[in-house]
């Protein structure tokens, strides 16, 4: 009688989504949600899990900028991997609302993203996911699009991704760094703007595609406190580009995706991150990613559910941070560089060794420094 009333449950969270989204993506996630159900309310068949992880790729080519791309062979490497290790790839609304709602997932769920729209996910990307038979979903710049701009997909191939049942979300109008102020643009103006070009890109996506999934990802992982207040507001999830898996308790309004690109597109490394579990960590100080500091600090909650607090380690650049725990008990702890950063964005990642062997808690705290 449980798993009916489990699967009615479902069925009716199913329809309040459903609402959201455009009917062809309703139906097949209502698919692939009661088959989930069903599997998860088989005992013994597969493992429940309050985790996921979100995947983040641009180009799949060769002879685009390597900081963004992974080759074709790389890529397929990946999906071999995910594929033959037990991973359960999901459409990343359905991986998203359910971490939201508390829903338990498969062990190891990862949802697959590409960012902007450039050709070569038409050309390569989706023929080898067709193959590999896994959702994924596409967060596009509209005027590229618009603009019929070289190296970006035009409308008519997103058409055909959309009808294919990929999940078609928001990166805004034209690609702007967010927190760009205009010259004597007050904060209410520029928080206007960056509104108003939020819901262009919505409305264009909608239009041409007939999906609206209220789902951000950040140009460049570029965000601040004003900023998820107005996509909170909104009934927006927004997508960063900071690294750690995602949990019950993580924050909806930035949600870490593992870019997999360059150097970190090698699977020796990218399997650790498939493979890691959301670490529950609330960051109390500060409520934003925006500094002007060098060695910024961060105070963080660990609420650690068995771990050791021996095992956390965290790094800037590879460089462990020293910890400085403020109160142990309450698992409080302040993390702070150890070297003077330049650039525009970086990141403390803290991790801690699981009982399962090889797979990591993994929690990362982005920096922007706009200058
Ligand atoms: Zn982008």
């Amino acid at each position: 009688m449980r798993v009916i009333a489990d699967i009615l449950r479902e069925c009716h969270s199913m329809r309040m989504l459903g609402y959201y989204c455009s009917m062809i993506s309703a139906i097949r996630q209502a698919f692939r949600h009661s088959v989930l159900c069903l599997l998860l309310c088989a005992p013994g068949i597969v493992v429940a899990a309050d985790s996921g992880v979100v995947l983040l790729y641009h180009h799949v080519a060769t002879g685009t900028p390597p900081s963004t791309s992974i080759s074709p062979e790389d890529f397929r490497a990946h999906l071999d991997y995910l594929r033959d290790n037990d991973f359960s790839v999901l459409p990343l609304d359905e991986l998203v609302q359910s971490l939201h709602s508390r829903t338990p997932l498969p062990d190891r769920a990862v949802a697959i993203t590409f960012d902007d729209g450039y050709s070569s996910i038409y050309e390569t990307a989706f023929p080898l996911l067709q193959e590999y038979d896994m959702p994924f979903a596409l967060f596009l710049s509209t005027e590229p699009i618009n603009n019929r701009q070289k190296n970006y997909m035009t409308w008519e191939q997103v058409r055909a991704l959309s009808e294919a049942g990929v999940l078609i979300a928001n990166h805004m109008v034209s690609h702007p760094y967010m927190l760009s102020r205009n010259r004597e643009e007050t904060d209410t103006a520029w928080l206007a703007r960056q509104r108003s070009e939020l819901m262009e890109a919505e409305a264009t996506i909608l239009r041409e595609t007939g999906q609206s999934h209220r789902f951000l990802a950040y140009p460049y992982g570029e965000f601040d406190a004003q900023i998820k207040a107005m996509l909170g507001k909104e009934g927006y999830f927004g997508f960063a580009q900071n690294s750690g898996a995602i949990g019950y308790n993580s924050d909806f309004l930035a949600l870490p995706r593992y870019p997999l690109a360059g150097i970190y597109a090698r699977l020796e490394t990218a399997r650790v991150k498939f493979n890691s579990l959301a670490f529950d960590v609330e960051l109390l100080e500060p409520d934003s990613p925006v500094t002007e500091l060098d060695r910024p600090e961060a105070l963080l909650r660990f609420n650690l559910n068995g771990i050791s607090q021996s095992q956390i380690q965290c790094y800037d650049e590879g460089q462990a941070l020293m910890l400085h725990w403020e109160d142990r008990e309450s698992g409080l702890l302040r993390i702070q560089g150890l070297k003077a950063r330049s650039g525009r964005r970086w990141r403390y990642i803290c991790t801690a060794a699981s009982t399962e062997n090889g797979r990591y808690f993994w929690y990362s705290v982005p920096w922007i420094n706009p200058r």
